[in-house]
Parts: C-alpha cells; sequence; structure tokens
C-alpha cells in the first residue's frame, strides 16, 4: 500500500455505488475506484421481479448513475472484473485479469446471488433464476402469454415473479415446501392474505410441496412432486433465497457467519475493510444476535454509511429496518423487528388491508407489517416507524381501532 493508493470498493451493486457517491458528496477527492463484475453501472434490484418483467421498467430507470456520470465524478469503474483475492497484509486486490490494486480503505460490497437448487442438472435451459438485470432479462423473454411457469419458492422472488408472470398472461403454478407463504418473513395473517390474493389471481398456490423430480430432455418439462402430482411446463423460476458472496473475506481470513461480520461502525475483523449491504452481518442492536438485512432500505444506508466511515467519521451505524413488496395490485411492507412473528394487535383497515402492531412488555412499539391495496399502507407504515423511535407506552384499544389516527398517538 502507498499513500496515493485509492479507496476501493468491491461490488458495484446498490450499496457499493452508494457508496461511491456518497464519497464524491462527502468532498472525498481522491482515487476511487469501483470494482464490479456485472457488465453495467450500479442498479437498484427491486425492478427486476416487478416494472422489469412486466415491461414498465428499464435499466436505465433504476439505475443509481449511468457510466456517463460516474466518468463526470471521477469514480474509476471497472465492469465485468470479479475481485478474486484479497490480501489484507499487503492491502492488495487480485482480479480476474491478473492485474492488481492496492488500497488504503477497502469497502467489501458483493451482495449475494441466487440459491442453486439442489439436484437441478446445469444444463437445463429453462431453469432460470433472479437476482441480477441479465437473469431478469432472460425471465422476462420467457413469460409469453400462454406459458406455462412454475416458479420454485413461495417467499418474495417467487411472489413478485408469480404476480408479474400472471398480469403477462402466463399459467403459472407456485410450490412451496412449508406451511405458509413468505413465512419466514411474514406474520401468519398476512402470508394468508396473500395466499387468498394469489389463488384469486389464478395462481396455482401448492403449500407444503415437496418436489420428486425434473423430467425432459434438453430442457424441463414436467415437475412430479412428491405427491404424485405432475406439472407440464415451460419453465421453472427457482426462487428459494440468495447465498450472499462471502468468498473473498473468507478466503481473506477475515471473520465471517452467515455474512461478512462487522462491528458497530461496519468495519470488519480488518480495520481497513468496511462490508455493507446484503452480505454484511452485523448486530443491530449491542446486545442483538448477528443478522442480514436483504433489503433496498439496507443497502441504501449502509452503503451511505460505509462511506462516510472510510472517510473517518467513526459513526455508530443505526437503523429501523424495513421493507416492502408490491404483488398485482397491492403493497405490503414491514417496518421495525416483527420478534416471534405474532403480533400484539391487529387492526382492520378500512381499505379492507391489515396492520399488525408487535409491542414489547412495556407497550412501546418494536415493529409493524401492513398489506393493503396500492400504496396505501405507506403512511401508517411511516407513523408506525416514528412510534417505534418514540419508544411510548401505547394504549392497545387505540392501536386496535382504524378510526384512531396513529398520528394522535404520536402526539401524545
Ligand atoms: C429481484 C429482486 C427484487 C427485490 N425487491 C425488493 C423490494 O421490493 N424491496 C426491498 O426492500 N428489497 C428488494 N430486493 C433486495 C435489494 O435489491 C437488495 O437488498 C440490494 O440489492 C442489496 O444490495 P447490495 O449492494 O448489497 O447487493 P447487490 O445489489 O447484489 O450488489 C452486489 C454486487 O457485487 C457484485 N460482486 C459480487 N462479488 C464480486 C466480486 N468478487 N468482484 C466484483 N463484484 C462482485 C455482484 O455481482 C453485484 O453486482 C430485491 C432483490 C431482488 C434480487
Amino acid at each position: 500500500m502507498s499513500t496515493a493508493d485509492p479507496l476501493v470498493i468491491v461490488g458495484a451493486g446498490h450499496a457499493g455505488g452508494r457508496a461511491a457517491l456518497t464519497l464524491r458528496e462527502q468532498g472525498y477527492d481522491g482515487r476511487l475506484l469501483l470494482i464490479g463484475d456485472e457488465p453495467h453501472a450500479p442498479y437498484e434490484r427491486p425492478a427486476l421481479s416487478k416494472g422489469l418483467l412486466q415491461g414498465s421498467a428499464e435499466l436505465a430507470g433504476f439505475s443509481l448513475c449511468g457510466a456517463q456520470q460516474l466518468r463526470a465524478l471521477g469514480i474509476e469503474h471497472l465492469t465485468g472484473q470479479p475481485v478474486q483475492a484479497l490480501d489484507t497484509t499487503a492491502r492488495r486486490l487480485a482480479l480476474a485479469d491478473g492485474t492488481h490494486v492496492g488500497y488504503r480503505g477497502l469497502l467489501l460490497a458483493t451482495g449475494g446471488r441466487a440459491r442453486r437448487l439442489p439436484g437441478v442438472a446445469p444444463g437445463w435451459r429453462n431453469v432460470l433464476y433472479l437476482r441480477t438485470h441479465d437473469e431478469a432479462l432472460a425471465l422476462r423473454d420467457s413469460l409469453r402469454p400462454g406459458a406455462r411457469l412454475v416458479v420454485v419458492g413461495g417467499g418474495f422472488i417467487g411472489l413478485e415473479v408469480a404476480a408479474s408472470a400472471r398480469a403477462l398472461g402466463c399459467e403459472v403454478t407456485l410450490l412451496e415446501a412449508g406451511p405458509r407463504l413468505a413465512g419466514r418473513v411474514l406474520p401468519a395473517d398476512i402470508g394468508d392474505a396473500l395466499l387468498a390474493l394469489h389463488r384469486e389471481h389464478g395462481v396455482d398456490v401448492r403449500l407444503n410441496a415437496r418436489i420428486e423430480a425434473f423430467e425432459g430432455g434438453s430442457q424441463v418439462e414436467v415437475v412430479s412432486l412428491v405427491d404424485g402430482s405432475r406439472i407440464p411446463c415451460d419453465g421453472v423460476l427457482v426462487g428459494i433465497g440468495m447465498q450472499p458472496n462471502i468468498d473473498l473475506a473468507q478466503a481473506a481470513g477475515l471473520a465471517v457467519g452467515q455474512g461478512i461480520r462487522v462491528d458497530a461502525f461496519l468495519r470488519t475483523s480488518d480495520r481497513q475493510v468496511y462490508a455493507a449491504g446484503d452480505v454484511c452481518e452485523f448486530r443491530l442492536h449491542l446486545q442483538g444476535a448477528f443478522q442480514r438485512q436483504e433489503t433496498w432500505r439496507n443497502a441504501e444506508a449502509q452503503g451511505r454509511h460505509a462511506a462516510l466511515n472510510l472517510l473517518g467519521a467513526e459513526l455508530p451505524f443505526e437503523q429501523v429496518p424495513g421493507f416492502w413488496s408490491d404483488q398485482y395490485d397491492t403493497s405490503l411492507q414491514r417496518v421495525g423487528d416483527a420478534g416471534d412473528g405474532s403480533p400484539s394487535v391487529r387492526r382492520a383497515l378500512a381499505s379492507g388491508g391489515l396492520l399488525l402492531f408487535f409491542l414489547d412488555a412495556g407497550r412501546r412499539l418494536q415493529g409493524a407489517c401492513a398489506w393493503g391495496p396500492g400504496n396505501s399502507v405507506a403512511k401508517d407504515i411511516k407513523l408506525c416507524e416514528r412510534l417505534i423511535s418514540a419508544a411510548l407506552p401505547l394504549p392497545v384499544e387505540a392501536l386496535a381501532d382504524a378510526r384512531v389516527s396513529l398520528k394522535t398517538l404520536l402526539r401524545n
């Protein structure tokens, strides 16, 4: 390492792109290198399963910045260039093209890749995954009206793809191995509402479904289940979660768990190296367990925060976590911590939606989850976020009563 070495960001996705832009916004005018393995400028991924599939959004509309802007800001963006090795002693990276780059500060924002379904031969060309823009384009090509799509996995990616595919006129069968949709992250009431919604829209949802085999020649033609049923198909989308890209950090000897472990400042076990976004494993509270957040909000906040700390701010990272998902003409949003997933209070919304509150023993709001038509729950969720930060004891009857505005509770 020399003092002329750049600040380097590995992973030119959402968190990495946001970090690079923040470094310039904050006045850092030294050399700045953003190294990515995709061919594109940094972009946000939520539209990949929604607008991009449905034809209402294209890459330029959800890019964080274009190549021209990166150049204008003096951000050296290497594309199609996976970083292959990290030497934290020499503070040096080895790139796929055989070159080496020194760094004086490093951010790892390597995100994750779609988890592969065990037992699927790599040669099946109609078994698709969804993490990147290019994977989304391949999926979009296969969603022709009347095409029969089997979606494996009833989490957010699977559910959003199912909704987009129905909007495009495909026949959709969705296979979920568990007893509920999105059971890992959503309370049962909202999982049930989603199940009804997808069935109303004509998705053949099968819960507790166990795949026996994929049958076909050069591509899958039938998915057979352990219960004996056989589902003919033209394509399969596997949405069974993502695998964090920790390999580089692990091989370099950095502390890793389910992600790259960081302290309260998003610093890894090496003081010169930070991590942010989906790949980052952090404690939300001082005493809390290590966790990763696979959300837009987290990538945005941690990318920005890591940049500030790379510049020496020494700020502990704090955030109220949250995410959203859009399916058909409904939206669901969650903010804060939903504990064991059993809501303390339910509020039936006039719109037909549902708002669930998660309280602690002192009746202070810890988290909220809502589901409803259009963007109707956004305002309530924003107010819930303020109630979480306010940490006030709340009246349970008022929370349950949709006639009581949450704003009033905040004022009280
Ligand atoms: C289809 C889809 C829909 C989503 N919808 C929502 C939503 O509705 N709401 C929500 O809250 N969140 C949503 N998310 C989640 C959100 O997009 C992610 O949490 C966010 O993109 C994470 O950003 P990141 O920068 O950590 O990772 P990424 O954006 O994945 O960026 C990581 C980048 O690093 C690159 N990389 C990895 N290893 C290397 C290496 N060795 N060298 C160089 N580059 C490397 C990767 O290829 C990638 O380009 C969605 C995600 C997907 C995939």
